[in-house]
């Protein structure tokens, strides 16, 4: 399906804190297959770290690997895939 640009939410962009950006010790990352996607949104919406823009784009910089977006996604078309290290 084709994806549809969406307006941002008024969320803040991830940005580098105390801790730093993710760097290596993520174990899992999230993997859009953009066949599956109908670009609702939601998955912008859960991420804890607002990684996902409104694109779809997801900011491995700053994304935790928690697998929200995943789980919320009603198209199942995100999948944790494990980190090559
Ligand atoms: S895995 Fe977690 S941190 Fe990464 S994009 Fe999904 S919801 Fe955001
Ligand atoms: S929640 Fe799933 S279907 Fe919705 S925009 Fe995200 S990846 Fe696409």
């Amino acid at each position: 399906m084709s994806q549809v640009r969406r307006q941002r939410l008024a969320m803040s962009k991830p940005t580098e804190g105390a801790a730093g950006k993710t760097g290596t010790w993520r174990v899992f990352k999230p993997v859009v297959d953009k066949e599956k996607c109908n670009a609702c949104g939601l998955c912008e919406m859960y991420c804890p770290d607002n990684a996902i823009d409104a694109d779809l784009t997801v900011d491995l910089a700053y994304c935790k690997g928690c697998g929200i977006c995943a789980n919320e996604c009603p198209k199942k078309a995100i999948e944790m895939v494990r980190e090559e290290k």
